[in-house]
């Protein structure tokens, strides 16, 4: 065998077996390592090249049925104390009773979403009522915001066949549902986050029970401390 073949062979044999490794290392230790090759072998330009593809799992908190005049500031002030950016499908009828919470919420950087006026099961109702839902709702946020919200969470999870096309929004559904509405449990909200939590989690919570806003802060300073980074759901769908 010619000498360059040889060459080309063993080049393939150790990017193999590097890659191999590689997807078997956990990211903490992946991001070290391959910072560390890049510091043997390469310049600056190369480590930040590495620094910038070495990116955190993500995962992203969401709240339903708010704003709540009880514990809806308690969970935004916990959130902009850690700079933590979250997702709120909001009801309409509670939009109307707490606009400087809604407010409040797109201007510390949150996603505001719908939640539909009247917490309606979608699937049940007619084509036009359930646009009539829909369209009330992001009316009040234009109108409150002046951002014409694009993301809905439909209650229940339901959603009626083609309706994303007449509404023109994206329904956000969950990969992690905490049941605090039901549980109202602190310690167990964050067992059942901290049991189930992935890349990519969409975690369904509500800001309405004293127990999901403690919870929710928990939950947020573990993933950090485990090396996630908390972001919109946007992100999440369309990175
Ligand atoms: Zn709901």
């Amino acid at each position: 065998m010619k000498k360059r073949k040889v060459c080309v062979l063993l080049i393939l044999i150790v990017a193999v077996v590097l890659a191999v490794g590689w997807m078997r290392t956990d990211p903490e230790v992946r991001c070290t390592s391959a910072r560390a090759i890049a510091e043997n072998i390469a310049g600056q330009g190369m480590i930040c090249l590495v620094e910038q593809s070495m990116e955190h799992p993500k995962a992203a908190l969401t709240f339903d049925d708010g704003p709540d005049a009880r514990y809806t500031s308690v969970l935004l002030d916990g959130l902009r104390a850690r700079n933590i950016k979250a997702s709120f499908f909001l009801l309409g009828e509670k939009i109307e009773q707490n606009p400087d919470l809604v407010r409040r919420m797109q201007e510390e950087g949150h996603l505001v979403g719908n939640h539909t006026y009247h917490h309606v099961q979608l699937d049940k109702l007619s084509d036009a009522k359930a646009r009539e839902e829909i369209l009330k709702t992001n009316n009040l946020i234009y109108e409150t915001t002046g951002i014409y919200p694009q993301y809905m969470r439909p209650p229940f999870g339901a959603w009626k066949k083609n309706l994303e096309l007449r509404v023109e929004m994206m329904p956000v559904f969950w990969t992690i549902d905490t049941l605090d509405w039901k549980v109202q449990n602190t310690e167990q909200i964050i067992k059942t986050v901290e049991e189930t939590v992935k890349d990519g989690a969409i975690i369904l919570m509500h800001d309405e029970y004293k127990t999901t806003v403690e919870a929710a802060l928990k939950v947020a300073d573990s993933l950090k401390e485990k090396g996630y980074e908390l972001v919109t759901v946007d992100e999440l769908i369309m990175p």
